[in-house]
């Protein structure tokens, strides 16, 4: 298959970055990966619309002083399932999405369109 990854690079504190055979490279930063989880909960699969905030932060509530404790989006670790997808273990505990080789390109094709 074309879209297959050739090299995977994981930075636990950065995100994914994935040489393609086809000779592409994408990086996908770790919030685009968390924000585009493809699992149901995260794209709305049982009647809420999904929440897309199109790669930027929503900026922060004004008033909580406890906002900054909140750790840093991590990925605890990464899982493959048989030879087409990854699962990304969050720190938040979110750990059911399925990240496909096909989901990941169409996602660079995104990127690369910025
Ligand atoms: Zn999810």
């Amino acid at each position: 298959m074309p879209a297959d990854p050739e090299h995977i690079a994981i930075s636990k504190s950065r995100g994914i970055a994935i040489d393609w055979k086809d000779g592409h490279h994408a990086d996908y930063p770790l919030a685009l990966l968390r924000d585009e989880c493809p699992c149901a909960t995260c794209t709305g699969a049982h009647g809420t619309p999904p929440q897309r905030s199109n790669y930027q932060e929503a900026a922060p509530p004004a008033a909580s002083p406890f906002q900054m404790y909140k750790p840093a989006l991590r990925i605890n670790s990464v899982e493959p399932i048989g030879n087409y997808a990854i699962r990304i273990y969050w720190n938040d505990n979110h750990s059911t999405g399925i990240y496909t080789w096909e989901f990941l390109r169409e996602l660079a094709g995104k990127l690369s369109k910025g």
